[in-house]
């Protein structure tokens, strides 16, 4: 029987739990896809490929240059150009594709938020000398925040920024703390006390993995403003990891929603 080949659109945590739960099943093989802009990202399991496609047709070229069965978009809800490609690409080579769509965080009445469509609106939102401003928004858009030098940032990336290309121009003031999540409820609670954090910019990423400073911020009364998410992408959505699994039983006549993530993780 001809083995079915998974490409696992990565970047997330959803993305790597389903590798180790791809790679543990038997007559599967399973790469991961990293934009490759991490240094020394999380190796998950399977085959890794680094790197964008070329665009829709590259990974149209791509699917059926490596005879993939099917695609699991499990991309941030925020790389939309990467969503929208897998399903034009899907649409093109008729190879059944599946989006990861966590829902949102939703407000909660102690949470004080302000929601804006766009980054460059979140730095527009930030009143004046708004105080310590925490950035979790990533690296690539921070020069969205240079025009606001009566603010002092702290922003959060994995790694120097100096280390992955040009990003524009940078806020004067700013500092780095380096990490990648998850992140704890308790270190969210230390750092935003050590920092006086004032302020925090997010995004409404959902999930559990950066959930945690939105805790520490209603805690600490700190208003955040939230970038929200963009729309749904095209195509075939579900909420979550097994919700994935079940949909490849489905399409390609597997029984991999039987394996729990627990049996694999040991
Ligand atoms: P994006 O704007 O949707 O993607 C830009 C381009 O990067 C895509 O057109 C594609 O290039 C390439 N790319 C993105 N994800 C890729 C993947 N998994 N494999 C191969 N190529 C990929 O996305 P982004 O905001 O740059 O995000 C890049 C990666 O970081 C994604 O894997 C995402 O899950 C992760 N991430 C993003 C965020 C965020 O807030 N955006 C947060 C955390 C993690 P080609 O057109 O050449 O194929």
């Amino acid at each position: 029987m001809t083995r079915a080949r998974i490409l696992i659109l990565g970047g997330t945590g959803e993305g790597f739990c389903l590798a180790t739960r791809l790679h543990a099943a038997a007559g599967i093989d399973v790469v991961t896809s990293m934009a490759g802009r991490t240094p020394a990202p999380k190796v998950p399991c399977g085959g890794l490929r680094r790197g964008g496609f070329g665009g829709p047709k590259g990974l149209a070229d791509y699917l059926g240059r490596e005879r993939i069965s099917a695609v699991i978009d499990a991309t941030h809800p925020f790389a939309s150009r990467m969503s929208q490609n897998a399903a034009l690409a899907g649409n093109a080579t008729g190879i059944p594709m599946i989006h990861i769509w966590r829902d949102g965080w939703v407000r909660q009445a102690e949470d004080d938020w302000c929601e804006v469509d766009t980054i460059e609106a979140a730095a527009e939102a930030l009143p004046a000398h708004a105080g310590t401003t925490f950035l979790t928004t990533g690296k690539t858009q921070l020069h969205c925040f240079s025009a606001r030098d009566d603010v002092a940032f702290l922003a959060r990336t994995v790694a120097p920024v100096s280390a992955v290309g040009n990003i524009g121009s940078l806020p004067v003031n700013l500092s780095f703390v380096f990490d990648k999540g998850p992140f704890d409820l308790e270190s969210e609670r230390k750092l935003l006390a050590e920092y006086d954090v004032r302020w925090i910019v997010s995004k409404n990423s959902g999930g559990d993995a950066a959930y945690a400073k939105i805790l520490a911020a209603r805690e600490r009364c700190i208003p955040v403003i939230m970038v929200k998410r963009p729309d749904a992408p095209q195509g075939l959505c579900v909420a979550n990891a097994d919700a994935a699994l079940n949909w490849l039983d489905v399409t390609l006549g597997l029984t991999l929603s039987d394996m729990s993530a627990k049996e694999v993780a040991t």
